[in-house]
């Protein structure tokens, strides 16, 4: 008998029928003899639903509230996977995120977990019920709701993994698996039977969506097996893993991107020290996430320096650098929104020298001018115009062979 815990993400319970679809699914694993936890994510639309309506109350929602809107979603689906459980005479019960105690910080719409009461769900699963945990949502120590952020629901599901030192997480979804690059971009992207968690953990904070980053470096770090399957198609998914050096790793093993940066640029700032301290300082002390940096060599006594934020941040980031331009004499200050990041990931990247001069090759070839480059052991990152994305990840997965790799 294994203890699974099984993850299924919006889309996957987006109607009342695949809930039920669900229902059908996790009753056939329990039949077969398996003790198992459900995390459900809110029903496809409905966390963007709410946010727009928090947005057309508020300018900037008070955190704490949007967490007590956003958990909502998350409730609706427990009660209903319940139920059509319960239609399936399978006996079950769904908990809150606050009744099974995922006790969170207090960083309301980005808690991080701190711990579980994995008591109340062992004594459910000993008494043979599936246990439904309502993903993406904590409680503090003060008794408030609090969120994961987006896509935290694969978080919920490898934590309660974790503390029930479940046989397996599995995360049920939409494709069928991790791909070599997101299939809805490059048809002819390839799944992988498996990718080590170093690599997921490269492509999750990248820009691949298929699961969440906080969620790979929880199953890295208290080695949860981790698995990526479709609610759709019976399949093997893809298995996240420890690194394998028996078997000869690609040079290039995905290719990620993530259309949810900005760019900005500072023009004619005095070259002189601590300039990018006395730039970005306010930028950072206004809790905006700056990526990408690139200082010009000066020419004239002054120099440009460019960074890139999260979108969403953007306005503020530009107003705020507006002012720090105002008050250093600076030039002008410039900025853009419609850039990509694209970004090529690989541990097989440490023993190759040369794949950053292949990959501008490629882009070359095809007319791609790059803005901005990054690298770091195992991924080489560019930033582009956003509409040259489809052109550049097809064309450097066809390059770095991804699409006839061996299994
Ligand atoms: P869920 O609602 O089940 O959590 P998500 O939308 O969060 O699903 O994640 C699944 C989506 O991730 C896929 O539909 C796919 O478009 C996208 N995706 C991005 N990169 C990849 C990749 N490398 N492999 C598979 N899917 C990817
Ligand atoms: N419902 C939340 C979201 O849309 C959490 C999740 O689906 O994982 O981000
Ligand atoms: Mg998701």
């Amino acid at each position: 008998m294994a203890l699974l815990v099984h993850k299924y993400g919006g889309t996957s319970v987006g109607t009342a029928e695949r809930i039920q679809q669900v229902a059908r699914k996790v009753a056939a694993a329990r039949a077969n003899g398996d003790q198992i936890v459900v995390v459900v994510s809110a029903m496809s639309g409905e966390t963007n639903r709410l946010v727009g309506l928090a947005a057309a109350i508020s300018e900037r929602p008070i955190p704490r509230e949007m967490d007590v809107l956003l958990s909502t979603g998350e409730q609706v689906t427990i009660a209903l996977l319940s139920m059509a459980l319960h239609e399936l005479e399978v006996p079950a019960r769904s908990y809150t995120g606050g009744q099974v105690r995922i006790l969170t910080d207090t960083a309301h719409t980005k808690a991080r977990i701190q711990s579980i009461d994995a008591a109340q769900i062992r004594g459910d699963l000993d008494a043979g019920r599936i246990v439904i945990v309502a993903g993406f949502q904590g409680v503090s120590e003060q008794g408030d709701i609090t969120t994961l952020g987006r896509g935290g629901s694969d978080t919920t599901a490898v934590a309660l993994a974790a503390a029930l030192n479940a046989d397996e997480c599995q995360i049920y979804t939409d494709v069928d698996g991790v791909y070599t690059t997101d299939p809805r971009v490059e048809p002819k992207a390839r799944r992988m039977p498996r990718i080590t968690f170093e690599e997921m953990l490269e492509m999750a904070s990248l820009g691949s969506k298929v699961l969440q980053i906080r969620a790979v470096e929880f199953a890295g770090k208290y080695q949860v097996p981790l698995r990526v399957l479709s609610t759709f198609e019976d399949g093997p998914g893809t298995l996240i893993t420890l690194e394998e050096d028996s078997v000869e790793q690609p040079i290039i093993s995905g290719i990620a991107f993530n259309r949810d940066e900005a760019q900005l640029t500072i023009k004619g700032v005095p070259d002189s020290p601590g300039i990018a301290a006395a730039v970005l300082s306010p930028i950072g002390e206004a809790n905006i996430e700056v990526d990408m940096i690139v200082q010009n060599v000066a020419s004239d006594g002054s120099t440009d320096l460019t960074f890139t934020v999260n979108r969403p941040e953007y306005e503020r980031a530009k107003e705020l650098l507006q002012q720090i331009a105002n008050t250093m004499g600076a030039r002008e200050v410039l900025g853009s929104v419609d850039i990509v990041k694209i970004s090529v990931v690989g541990v097989g990247m440490r023993s190759h020298a040369n794949v950053a001069g292949r990959m501008f090759a490629v882009l070359a070839e095809e007319g791609i001018n790059i803005r901005l480059i990054s690298t770091s052991e195992i991924k080489i990152s560019v930033v582009v115009e956003d509409k040259y994305l489809e052109l550049a990840v097809r064309a450097l997965h066809r390059a770095f062979d991804l699409e006839a790799s061996p299994e």
